[in-house]
């Protein structure tokens, strides 16, 4: 098995043009659930670079539980998503949510997401294990640990092995007060089975913004190789996910107690 610890003891660290992703690093990452427009990715850009993101998220294709929420620019919001990106010198972080999209969103992208919905998508998983760009693929709402093993070794086995898991919660008992359980656990658990580095989305577990925070540096105390986090400046009319987006100020917050957690490490 590829991604085992037993089969390759070191850490794999992932290397883009702005970013280092494992070992010894720490990396932020943030931006808008969805892009929304040129003029306002720009702007969220600018904030998460100023607070320390080496890596500029947002979705262009977004996987929406219901049909009619709004589903993503599509392509324009590849390209505004690229140059807002290029404009402050960071990596992009997009999902692709169909192996027959990987090309495309392959011309924009650093780094694809494997979005939650879709982690045991086997022709995506193997689509993106095809290419040479490093995946973040996140944990399923229901999936063990083997179950995040085994989809990342559908990647792996492609030849590609530039992968993060990210913890984002999953769905338990109660689920009344948080949108899933964020399960700090398994940082210290994939780390010791899997060389691959564990991302904390702090957003998509918690889904309230006041309990944004606390989750995130509950992730990064607990080894988290990075973060990734939803900011916006004006939630309530955010395109999706407002209710979980950090401000500016907010973000700052997180993201200077996050650092400092990290350096106690
Ligand atoms: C997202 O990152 O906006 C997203 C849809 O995440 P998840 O797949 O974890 O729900
Ligand atoms: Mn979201």
């Amino acid at each position: 098995v590829q991604g085992s610890r037993e089969f390759h003891p070191e850490d794999t660290v992932i290397k883009t043009k702005h970013s280092i992703i494992g070992g010894d690093n720490f990396t932020m990452m943030a931006g808008p659930c969805s892009v929304e427009s040129e003029e306002h990715v720009m702007k969220m850009a600018a904030v998460a670079k100023a607070n320390g993101s080496t890596i500029l998220r947002g979705g262009a294709y977004k996987p929406r539980t219901s049909p009619y929420s709004f589903q993503g620019l599509g392509e324009d919001g590849l390209k505004f998503l690229r140059r807002a990106a290029d404009q402050y010198n960071m990596d992009v972080l997009t999902e692709v949510m169909d192996d027959e999209h990987v090309k495309l969103v392959a011309k924009y992208t650093d780094i694809f997401q494997i979005g939650a919905r879709n982690m045991q998508n086997f022709s995506l998983l193997k689509a993106v294990g095809k290419t040479n760009i490093p995946v973040m693929l996140k944990r399923g709402m229901s999936a063990t640990v083997d179950d995040i093993l085994n989809a990342s070794e559908y990647i792996a086995a492609g030849g590609n092995h530039n992968i993060m898991i990210a913890e984002r919660g999953i769905r338990t008992f109660d689920n009344k007060y948080t949108r899933n359980t964020m399960d700090v656990g398994v940082v210290p658990v994939l780390q010791k089975l899997t060389h691959y580095p564990v991302i904390i989305d702090p957003s998509h577990a918690s889904g309230h913004t006041e309990f944004v925070t606390p989750l995130a540096l509950a992730g990064v105390a607990a080894g988290a190789s990075g973060l990734v986090v939803e900011i916006h400046d004006d939630p309530a009319h955010a395109l999706s996910d407002g209710p979980q987006a950090l401000k500016p100020n907010e973000f700052k917050e997180l993201s200077d107690k996050a650092f400092a957690i990290r350096e106690l490490l």
